[in-house]
């Protein structure tokens, strides 16, 4: 399938009560996992790379521009948390249909200003924008987050932001944080549905690591349309990989085995996070 921009795999997830998840993802084993996972259920996916030390993109992105090619599901490929103008520009440049520009540590008229630049340029490249106000800050050993500390978005900001930028997707902060967590996060659900009823543009969770299942249906249920997941998932896939490794004694087969196990514990993964999503509810749409 041709490559889908943000609001094509996001379309009817408000109405419809479903998120699409967007994985970051570093290597070739486990974007096939990720998109193994998608083709099974048949449902839409985000692949994202960020603007944060990661693979060789030089090489990286071309076989992810090329292997979405040859999908049977929607796949958009995003550029997550974009630093600059100039960074995002070089992402379009490189064939992203997504990118986030994280503006969020920035003040609010400064984070107003360089997003809307951003959504401008991007717009004419037929490219769509994922803003953030609020922040959404980091536990200990992320890389995502600019500042460590949290603050939530105010309902009046986020409408605000939207009206000012045109944003096509907006990543909000309702107490979640980037990595890993020592103690589980508090979710502040009222104000994901004030927020939810002063913009009608799809809702964005960073840092979702942490969360229960119950928080991630309530989540989706009060209006989080696209959820990003790294942390939990990269730390369970290779979790059960050392797990695994005592088993694999040929030094010959250990790089394929490795390979082959990373492939199969993602999907297994992505599987549960789609489940947790209910990105299936896409069917009932089409059947509607
Ligand atoms: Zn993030």
């Amino acid at each position: 399938m041709p490559i889908a921009t943000l609001r094509e795999v996001l379309k009817n997830t408000r109405e419809n009560h479903f998120a699409v998840g967007a994985f970051d993802t570093m290597d070739h084993a486990f974007t096939e996992g990720i998109l193994a996972a998608a083709e099974e259920t048949q449902t839409p996916v985000i692949l994202a790379a960020g603007d944060f030390p990661g693979p060789d993109y030089s090489n990286f992105l071309p076989y992810l521009v090329d292997r979405i090619s040859r999908t049977s599901v929607p796949v958009c490929l995003h550029f997550d948390h974009g630093g600059s103008f100039e960074a995002c520009a070089r992402a379009i440049r490189a064939g992203f249909s997504s990118v986030m520009i994280d503006g969020s540590a920035l003040s609010f008229s400064e984070n107003i200003a360089l997003t809307k630049r951003v959504v401008e340029m991007a717009h004419a490249c037929h490219v769509d924008v994922e803003g953030e106000v609020g922040h959404v800050g980091a536990n200990a050993g992320s890389v995502e987050s600019r500042r460590d500390d949290s603050w939530y978005t105010e309902p009046e900001a986020a409408a605000e932001f939207f009206e000012k930028t045109s944003v096509d997707a907006l990543a909000v902060a309702i107490g979640t944080a980037h990595g890993v967590y020592k103690e589980a996060p508090k979710i502040d659900f009222e104000r994901l549905r004030a927020i939810r009823s002063r913009v009608s543009v799809p809702l964005v969770m960073h840092g979702a690591s942490g969360l229960s299942d119950e928080d991630f249906h309530r989540a989706v249920e009060n209006g989080m349309c696209k959820i990003n997941a790294f942390t939990n998932l990269t730390l369970a896939v290779t979790s059960r990989i050392a797990d695994d490794m005592p088993s694999l004694i040929s030094p010959l087969q250990m790089s394929h085995e490795i390979s082959l196990k990373m492939t199969a514990y993602s999907k297994q993964e992505v599987l549960r996070h789609i489940r947790l999503f209910e990105t299936e509810k896409i069917h009932e749409r089409s059947r509607a």
